[in-house]
């Protein structure tokens, strides 16, 4: 059983800390939020009034904030307020740069640090079944196991500090571009006389498969845990996914990658958003792309 600091209790990071306190780990949590902390105080967490003071006494602090500027923030307090040798995991989605600067701190004072992003969506944080792209330490990587273990069941240690991040981006280009080929897809489909369920039955056991039409299809009715059939309520929002593409596009530009989907995938989401779908699923895409936003 480990004291475990928890900061960050949105759509992600709630259900993860409620595996931790499943797990039987005694668990401090703090949200900007005060609302996002209410499933977490039902469960037995403490709330703490400031990230800071989540952190005091605590063996592991996990964190799951938007973007990189919520994590430099948060990290800056926690560097003067966790105790010496305390593991930090930072889960959210930010830019490889941040990632390491933010570690590179870390290890300057002393503390074990992974970045250690997560795919499965709201669903696999909920049952369990992240997917935890790590960087960081191999010591690091061994003592956080049994941690990420009760919140994911497939954990990767990608290497050096940063690489989870760059893993996170490289995945949710292609799961961007793919949400897009399967949204034309069925709004396609659809002017064609197909219905949702019969191109579902079709292409899910053909080589159009793939994650964004089989566990979150953004046609209504095949997947019923799909965001789709509640009527685009994240979920993923939109403005996450956007936040992803850039980042992407960030780093393809600073690699020199060329990648063509990837940058129009970012300017459909840019307008996705821009037409008032920030806050919508992120599959709620089909929507504009067969002409019904
Ligand atoms: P969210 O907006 O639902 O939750 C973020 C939470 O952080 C909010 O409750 C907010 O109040 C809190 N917060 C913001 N700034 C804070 C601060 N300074 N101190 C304390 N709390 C603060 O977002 P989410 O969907 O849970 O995503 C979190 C991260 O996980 C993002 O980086 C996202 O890209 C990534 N992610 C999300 C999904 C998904 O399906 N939603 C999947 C994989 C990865």
């Amino acid at each position: 059983m480990s004291k475990i600091a928890f900061i960050g209790l949105g759509n992600m990071g709630r259900p993860m800390a409620l595996n931790l306190v499943r797990a039987g780990h005694a668990l401090t949590v703090f949200d900007l939020n005060p609302d996002a902390v209410a499933a977490l105080k039902e469960a037995g967490a403490k709330e703490a009034d400031s990230p800071g003071t989540a952190a005091k006494d605590a063996d592991v602090v996990v964190t799951m904030l938007p973007a990189g500027q919520q994590v430099k923030a948060v990290y800056g307090t926690l560097f003067d307020s966790a105790p010496a040798g305390a593991l930090l995991i930072d889960c959210s989605t930010i830019d490889v740069e941040t990632a390491r600067m933010v570690g590179s701190i870390a290890a300057d004072r002393g503390f074990a640090m992974l970045d250690a992003p997560v795919s499965g969506g709201t669903a696999g944080a909920a049952a369990g079944t992240l997917t935890f792209m790590v960087g960081g330490p191999d010591a690091a990587y061994g003592k956080a196991l049994p941690i990420l273990g009760a919140m994911g069941k497939t954990i990767v240690h990608a290497g050096q500090s940063g690489n989870g991040q760059a893993a996170k981006i490289c995945n949710n280009m292609v799961l961007g571009i793919s949400m897009i080929a399967v949204s034309e897809a069925f709004a396609m489909g659809e002017k064609l006389g197909l219905d949702a369920q019969t191109l579902f039955d079709i292409s899910s056991k053909a080589s159009g498969q793939c994650w964004a039409m089989t566990s979150y299809c953004p046609a209504p009715g095949p997947v019923p845990t799909a965001p789709s059939n509640r009527d685009y309520q994240p979920g993923f929002a939109a403005a996450m996914m956007l936040k992803d593409l850039k980042l992407s596009q960030e780093a393809a530009e600073a690699s020199g990658a060329s990648t063509p989907l990837g940058k129009a995938a970012q300017d459909l989401y840019q307008r996705y958003c821009d037409e008032g779908n920030a806050g919508a699923d992120f599959s709620g895409i089909i929507k504009m792309l067969a002409g019904k936003a």
